[in-house]
């Protein structure tokens, strides 16, 4: 399985090391053809991209894509807000950005604030810090969140579907794959179980992406903790978009040439 091209990579205007050329540099080494920017959506409180540097963000795309030839895209990794499936990135942002991800995260201004501060992350985040039982009615919950939240979005991709949001994995595909959004399989850390990954594969026809997640030049288009748990459970390689040589279609492209 070699890896065609790396879109959740991270650099200093949110939280990652590294600069946007080189990540772009870093993918050029690992024989990518292209790789996307996603600094943390906006009503990320401590860590988020601020609208005032967005034209900074996209120059230096632009330049690392000269510098390098490796097509660097201009991305953002947008938050769900909850379970009425808001995302924090607007309609009126969105020529800015060339790929939307979306994935849950702490620290953000979940919407409405004070209900789904509660009764989405803070139920969530006491569940996992003090290692409970996930109650059936919180995942009923989570699994609408992230199908409300394709639903109303014209995301690309999911990202650490399950971090911090543990759901019906099955069911989110379901709807990712009627909704043309991919689910991400991503390499920084695992967050399906063998069973879930396969029942994905096998019972649904959604398709996926491998990505680094990489928060340092280092890491972008470093796929090994993916790689052994596909290896191992033997999973359909083609129905991932982004190795050996494939490309994806992204939603939000098609979606914008429709406005
Ligand atoms: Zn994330
Ligand atoms: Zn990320």
């Amino acid at each position: 399985m070699i890896l065609t091209a790396d879109y959740h990579t991270h650099t200093p205007f949110s939280h990652g090391k590294n600069t946007v050329l080189e990540n772009a540099e870093k993918a050029k080494e690992q024989g990518l053809q292209q790789i996307a920017i996603t600094d943390h959506g906006y009503t990320h409180v401590v860590f988020g991209l601020r609208r005032r540097k967005i034209k900074e963000y996209r120059a230096q795309c632009e330049e690392a894509t000269r510098k390098t030839g490796v097509k660097v895209l201009v991305g953002i990794e947008a938050n769900v807000l909850g379970v009425e499936g808001h995302s924090d990135l607007k309609e009126t942002d969105f020529e800015d950005f060339d790929v939307y991800l979306c994935g849950t995260h702490l620290c953000v201004w979940y919407k409405p604030f004070i209900s789904q501060f509660f009764s989405f992350f803070a139920r969530n985040y006491s569940t996992e810090k003090l290692h409970l039982k996930h109650s059936d009615k919180l995942i009923q919950n989570n699994t609408l969140a992230y199908c409300n939240t394709i639903k109303n979005n014209p995301i690309d991709a999911l990202t650490h579907v399950n971090y911090l949001c543990k759901c019906n994995s099955l069911e989110v595909a379901k709807v990712a794959s009627d909704y043309g959004t991919y689910i991400e399989l991503n390499s920084k850390k695992t967050h399906f179980t063998d069973e879930e990954l396969m029942d994905m594969a096998l019972k649904t026809s959604v398709r996926f992406l491998i990505n680094s997640d990489a928060h340092s030049a280092s890491r972008v288009g470093e796929i090994e903790r993916v790689k052994e748990q596909l290896g191992r459970i033997n999973f359909p390689l083609d129905r991932i978009d982004n190795i050996d040589g494939r490309l994806p279609n992204f939603r939000f492209k098609e979606f914008k040439q429709r406005l």
